[in-house]
């Protein structure tokens, strides 16, 4: 049973109880009710929006461990910048995970190729990424997900993968659609907001005072100082003896 489907049970059962004690013990006033509604919106809004709260999806956020592994992943390509991404986690030695767009997969399909091949994991992060995913049916969540899963396995042959929601936002249409295509969910604990500005030492330079041994850090391949702050994060955790690892290895999910 999800956090919300809990939730809901004893908003119900408040109700239930406070009309019960209004008919039959004493008089509860009209904010003795907008009480416990308001705390139940206000937890589906912010359950909905902060995905590591597990609140409608259990997702894989964080992974405390003893070892220094951490892992990067990279949102919303494949695009022109990815190239370089894949350039310098070479460089590095190191291993990253890309949830990838469907309809962006149609237009770089040899760049998937190439980060499959370079043994990084590519992740499902919808088809179209669409600004009001959140509002759609789990019918069409299911189909923008098979879709994107058909794409990735015509190009890497792999029939599993793992799902991050576009722009981390949950709700019951979008876990009953999970439910149904069986995916792991993977979110993150260091979000860079990488897209809130152009200046990569400030990204970089946040995300690595938050690194810590487990951490899922979210960033952009889809913008062009992307690199500048990934050889950033790359340099330090060279220097601290941090291990990039894909969220397969982080979260041991093979
Ligand atoms: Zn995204």
């Amino acid at each position: 049973m999800s956090k919300f489907q809990k939730l809901r049970i004893v908003f119900i059962i408040t109700l239930i109880l406070l009309v019960a004690c209004d008919y039959f013990l004493f008089f509860i006033p009209w904010w003795g009710y907008l009480i416990p509604i308001s705390f139940f919106i206000g937890s589906i809004a912010v359950g909905s929006s902060v995905l590591r709260f597990n609140f409608f999806v259990h997702s894989n956020n964080y992974s405390e461990g003893k070892q220094n592994k951490i892992a990067l992943t990279f949102d919303d390509g494949p695009t022109e910048y990815t190239e370089e991404i894949l350039s310098l986690l070479d460089q590095y030695e190191a291993k990253a995970s890309f949830f990838v767009i469907g309809k962006k997969v149609e237009e770089r399909p040899e760049l998937v190729k190439k980060i499959f091949d370079a043994g990084h994991v590519v992740g499902n992060h919808s088809y179209s990424h669409h600004f009001f995913f959140s509002l759609f049916s789990k019918k069409r969540v299911i189909s923008e997900i098979r879709k994107t899963n058909e794409l990735i396995k015509n190009i890497t042959g792999q029939d599993k993968t793992y799902f991050r929601p576009p722009y981390g936002v949950t709700n019951p249409s979008i876990a009953a659609a999970l439910k149904e295509v069986e995916m792991p969910v993977i979110g993150w604990n260091i979000r860079s907001f990488d897209t809130a500005t152009d200046d990569a030492k400030k990204v970089s330079a946040k995300v690595i005072s938050m690194i810590k041994p487990g951490s899922v850090i979210l960033l952009h391949d889809s913008l062009p100082h992307a690199a500048e702050i990934l050889d950033e994060i790359l340099q330090y955790s060279k220097r601290n003896n941090y291990k990039c690892v894909t969220v397969e290895e982080v979260f041991k999910l093979k």
